[in-house]
């Protein structure tokens, strides 16, 4: 009997919170602790997952979201009201792709995205990788999203990707430098066979037989300087190499620099000119003098060799603490798309390929390394067509200061 009347008592419905309260029905209770119990234990566990979990409906209202999703979105609880997950995407996403992948899930499939989101009042932009699923929630359809931040993979997957063209380009140099390589060392290889046997024809006059010495010998040199390159930025890649500073004269260093370079553009259509800025006692600093003539010839030779005619102007000048050289030329000029690239090794204005005079693209490299050894850099500004003018810069450092 006494039974019975328990039964009847757990069967009631609707009962007020004093009533449980006064253990009447104890079975009720008890059924009532279970299940908060087991309620608290979902919420700890709805709370501590690493993953962002965020229910909402189809119009993006957001009914609940565990503390990692607070954290992911910045938001707080009394928030849920106040933003949409369309609020809460960044502005470069569609909202009209999201309700279009919502309906899917909607209709039995679930997804997995990748979605950027931006969060509330701080605006940071954060992407996630969201899986999607339906559920019921209080007796209606909605949408529960696991989200995860994946913002460092992305980042790591950009860096990946640049790292893999990067990888990719430098092969396909290091194939144009074997290719270039092989044709600058069969010009002056033939050159040297060639007027190696002209030299031993019996009828050979004095005149020709010093004709043919000098292709020889402007052959060999050709070979030297090559070689010479490749040595020099195998050792640079070291980093090995270190600036020898000394006492230089940069007048002196310059009319050498001019006289040898004078000498190649007599036969041709180019004036070379040089402007000196200070009088030769002015004119003595603290630099490495083979590295700054290296550089320099370098980037002269470049002006020459990519001027049919013209001009090349040789000029430095003294800007706050640095000392600027420029090297100006009327030449083919540069691509704007390669000013930059032409610094990297194997480098070349492929735009400019028709114009044939050769070279391996590793003169730039090399002064850009030697510029940076002095404390300097190199740059250029240069337009297709209407030439280029290269400026390095290295710290100024006069030996007779009190003369300026
Ligand atoms: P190389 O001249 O042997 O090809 P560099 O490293 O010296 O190699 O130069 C790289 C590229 O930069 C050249 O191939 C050329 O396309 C471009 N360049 C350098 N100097 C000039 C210049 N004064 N005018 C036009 N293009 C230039």
């Amino acid at each position: 009997m006494k039974e019975d009347w328990n039964k009847q008592r757990n069967g009631i419905i609707g009962l007020g919170e004093n009533s449980f309260k006064k253990s009447y029905y104890p079975d009720l209770q008890s059924k009532i602790v279970e299940l908060e119990e087991a309620n608290t234990n979902l919420q700890t566990i709805f709370n501590s997952t690493n993953d962002g979990i965020l229910i909402h409906d189809e119009r993006g209202n957001i009914l609940s979201l565990n503390n990692q999703s607070k954290k992911i979105f910045n938001l707080k609880e009394e928030d849920k009201e106040k933003y949409t997950i369309f609020d809460l995407s960044s502005k470069q996403m569609s909202t009209d792709d999201l309700t279009k992948i919502w309906q899917e899930v909607l209709d039995g499939k679930p997804k997995v995205i990748e979605w950027i989101i931006q969060q509330a009042e701080t605006e940071v932009e954060i992407c996630l990788q969201v899986s999607i699923n339906k559920a019921f929630w209080y007796g209606k359809q909605v949408l529960v999203a696991v989200v995860r931040d994946f913002t460092e993979r992305v980042k790591y997957e950009q860096e990946l990707f640049q790292a893999k063209i990067k990888a990719e380009e430098s092969d396909r140099l290091k194939t144009v430098f074997l290719h270039n390589l092989s044709h600058e060392i069969r010009t002056p290889m033939n050159g040297i066979i060639g007027f190696s046997d002209m030299l031993t024809l019996p009828d050979i006059t004095p005149d020709k037989l010093n004709y043919y010495t000098k292709i020889i010998k402007n052959s060999s040199l050709q070979l030297l300087r090559i070689i010479d390159d490749i040595l020099e930025i195998s050792t640079l890649e070291t980093k090995q190499v270190k600036a020898n500073i000394e006492e230089v004269c940069l007048n002196d260093l310059l009319v050498s620099l001019f006289a040898i370079f004078n000498l190649k553009t007599k036969e041709g259509n180019i004036s070379l000119s040089l402007k000196k800025q200070f009088c030769d006692e002015e004119s003595f600093i603290l630099t490495d003098k083979i590295k700054l003539h290296k550089i320099l010839s370098n980037i002269i030779e470049n002006a020459l060799k990519y001027t049919s005619e013209g001009y090349v102007e040789i000029s430095y000048s003294i800007e706050k603490d640095d000392l600027v050289f420029c090297v100006k030329d009327s030449g083919i000029g540069i691509a704007s798309d390669n000013l930059e690239k032409i610094f990297n090794r194997f480098s070349q204005d492929e735009t400019n390929k028709n114009t044939k005079v050769g070279g391996l693209g590793l003169g730039l490299s090399i002064a850009k390394e030697n510029a940076n050894l002095l404390g300097g850099k190199i740059h250029v500004v240069s337009e297709k067509g209407k030439g280029s003018a290269f400026y390095v810069t290295i710290p100024y450092k006069p030996i007779n200061a009190n003369l300026h």
